[in-house]
């Protein structure tokens, strides 16, 4: 509708197509500016819109008057796992009624005034007050450091090809953002993430990362007590871009070919497997260098030792190097890091989903020139 109400609105991912008032309230109506989301299932994006059932919202008073957002709520389904989403509106905690704005809002008053004084300035009733301190209390508890125990630390590029890279720090258990770093220089990395209290960096045990060299340095010096994992995604997608590579080399490009080689099998369904099998048949050499990673996975679905997992991936290491040249020679470089893997078993697959979460709200369109703000807003987005 107008650039300028959605510059006052401020809300990311949403324009307003409406504005009207009734009665000396004001209504927006808004639509999406994505057209696709990110499935939590499987972290791959989706454009499949199913339906969409708009909800009314409330948002922070203007002039004076009480303010109600028409909010798309859309539910799409992802082809990859057949399933259906419902879309996750970053400044609406999910099946609330209220802006996160709002609620923060409500949440100070009340802590200066009281409920029911909130209640009537708001025409707000006594439950629904209660309810949003509850829910702000909730979110604020859940944001923090506090009782962090596993953390991933994963870079991600601001622009495509641009080089400028943010570091994004994330709770595995909790599946939350927690920290986002303007740079992947290490001296930065530290000094952010030293900000911490040592007693909170103490308890952190283990910190999980991809393969690049710097982190081992990093971590021993931020998080004394931590064991270093490479995280297992990682170096699966390392084994996986060799398969890939070989497909390419061989002339394979049948469509889906790359999915169905790169798939976990156990996740395939039947005509699947019979596709696969297919596109095996036509090379003996894809068909090993297959086998190989279903191999090495297969080592990671396994419960055992730290010292088991060394044989195992060592005796595979004896056999990889013709097909598996480049991830062979990073998995003998971090070794160690990919054996602690099994101290735990954490995986920090949440990574994906996380980072594809951010590269949305990136691409919805918010200027990099403060990125202190930015990083306040996508921390803001993660809270709950
Ligand atoms: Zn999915």
């Amino acid at each position: 509708m107008s650039f300028h109400l959605d510059y006052l609105l401020d809300l990311p991912g949403v324009k307003v197509e409406t504005c009207t008032q009734i009665e000396g309230k004001i209504y927006f109506k808004l639509s999406a500016l994505a057209s696709e989301i990110v499935c939590p299932h499987c972290n791959n994006y989706t454009e499949e819109l199913h339906q969409n059932r708009p909800i009314l919202v409330r948002d922070l008073s203007v002039f004076g008057r009480f303010v109600y957002l028409q909010v798309p709520r859309r539910q799409f389904y992802c082809p990859n796992c057949q399933r259906y989403i419902t879309e996750k509106l970053e400044f609406i905690d999910k099946k609330r009624r209220h802006t996160q704005r709002y609620e923060q809002n409500i949440y100070a008053r009340v802590q200066q005034s009281s409920i029911s004084q909130i209640g009537r300035e708001e025409e707000l009733s006594y439950d629904e007050v209660k309810g949003i301190f509850t829910q702000v209390n909730f979110s604020q508890k859940k944001n923090c450091w506090e009782s962090v125990k596993r953390v991933s630390i994963d870079e991600i590029s601001m622009r495509k090809g641009k080089g400028s890279f943010v570091t994004v720090v994330s709770d595995i258990e909790g599946g939350n953002l927690i920290e986002m770093i303007d740079s992947h220089r290490q001296q930065d990395i530290v000094e952010v993430l030293m900000r911490q209290p040592l007693k909170v960096r103490e308890q952190v045990e283990e910190v999980s990362v991809d393969m690049w060299g710097g982190f081992p340095k990093v971590i021993k010096q931020v998080f004394p007590n931590a064991q270093l994992v490479i995280d297992r995604f990682h170096v699966m997608k390392a084994v996986n871009k060799d398969l890939n590579k070989l497909r390419r080399g061989i002339g394979i490009t049948d469509r889906g070919s790359k999915y169905l080689l790169l798939s976990n099998r156990i996740n395939l369904e039947h005509a699947q497997i019979e596709k696969l099998e297919i596109i095996l048949q036509k090379s003996e050499c894809l068909r090993i260098a297959y086998e190989m990673k279903e191999e090495f996975r297969e080592i990671y679905e396994t419960n055992m030792t730290v010292t088991i997992a060394q044989t195992e991936f060592k005796d595979w290491l004896n056999y990889a190097q013709i097909f598996f040249q480049e991830s062979a020679s990073t998995i003998v470089n971090h070794f160690e890091g990919i054996c602690n893997y099994f101290l735990n078993r954490t995986t920090s697959g949440v990574m994906e989903g996380i980072n594809n979460r951010i590269k949305l709200i990136m691409r919805q369109g918010y200027g990099f020139s403060n990125f202190d703000n930015f990083r306040d807003r996508v921390l803001a987005c993660f809270s709950n």
